[in-house]
């Protein structure tokens, strides 16, 4: 049953929320983008949604990760910042102004990660973009999930959203309990599958026909986090940054598999394709 307020995201659609970059920007017009994650032997996750981060134009962006990723993140994303975490995992996230925060990519979900991330929910109150293990932290109790700021973005796949939300029958339900729930809590829910569905916190559905078989590789959603946390820094709305990252995310994606086959495509021949894909906006 689609309704009047079903969109399927075309080019049309993207011209509309796409913004041409100012000529007399300085970094400081683009936002400040945190992506926080990465535990021992996850380090790679962060790297790929900074990377992800920097490729879609954001003004300054920053790692925080645990203190064993310093020298990977610093040697292989140079651009970006690093943020000391905790050890071996995140110790504290602390809130810094005018910054869009990206949590979960290999985050792991160790108990010192668990508070950090608590406490860090409690204290802040402006939008996040959440993901991945932070979701899983999430999911461990009831009352965490209220916990979430308003008009934060969450991107979980199939099984993160059932951990979330709980099992339904079919594709259909799925939708429906996600409806309920991005009103209820006044969220965004990017729900990932082959099409991607964005529900919005007032139930408009946004569906995606960007993307293909050769993102089912793990690193493929660090990368879409790392988008739509760009955007956001970059002050796309909430509803923008989520229709226009999920776009963009599979257009490179679709530009990777005509280069290198759905079958050797990589998540970083995705990140490299997002500067075709801008070109083909501008
Ligand atoms: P994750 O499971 O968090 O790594 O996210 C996987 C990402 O790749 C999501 O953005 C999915 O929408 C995308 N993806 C995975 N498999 C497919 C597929 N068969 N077709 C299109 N997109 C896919
Ligand atoms: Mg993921």
């Amino acid at each position: 049953n689609t309704s009047t307020d079903d969109f399927v995201i075309d080019n049309e659609v993207i011209q509309s929320i796409f913004k041409i970059r100012q000529d007399f920007a300085h970094k400081g017009t683009y936002g400040k983008s945190i992506i926080v994650g990465g535990s021992y032997g996850k380090i790679g996750a962060v790297v790929l949604a900074t990377k992800s981060a920097l490729r879609t134009g954001s003004g300054l962006t920053f790692s925080l990760a645990p203190n064993c990723g310093y020298e990977i993140l610093q040697t292989s994303v140079p651009e970006a910042m690093f943020i000391k975490g905790g050890e071996n995992n995140i110790r504290q996230i602390k809130e810094q102004e005018n910054s869009v925060y990206g949590i979960g990519p290999g985050l792991g979900t160790g108990k010192d990660t668990e508070k950090a991330l608590l406490e860090f929910l409690k204290d802040n109150h402006s939008p996040l973009i959440l993901d991945a293990d932070a979701l899983n932290i999430i999911s461990e109790n009831k009352d965490y999930v209220k916990l979430i700021p308003k008009k934060s973005i969450i991107t979980p796949h199939p099984k993160e959203f059932e951990r979330l939300f709980g099992k339904t029958e079919d594709s259909f339900e799925r939708l429906d309990l996600a409806k309920t729930k991005a009103k209820e809590l006044e969220i965004y829910i990017v729900l990932k599958d082959h099409h991607t569905q964005i529900i919005t916190s007032e139930g408009k559905v946004f569906y995606n026909i960007t993307g293909n078989s050769g993102l089912a590789k793990g690193g493929s959603g660090d990368i879409l986090t790392g988008i739509i946390t760009s955007l956001l820094a970059q002050k796309y709305s909430e509803e923008e940054a989520a229709v226009l990252g999920v776009w963009l995310h599979g257009k490179a994606a679709d530009f990777a598999a005509e280069k290198f086959s759905k079958e050797a495509m990589q998540p970083t021949d995705v990140i490299n394709e997002l500067g075709n894909v801008f070109l083909y906006l501008n």
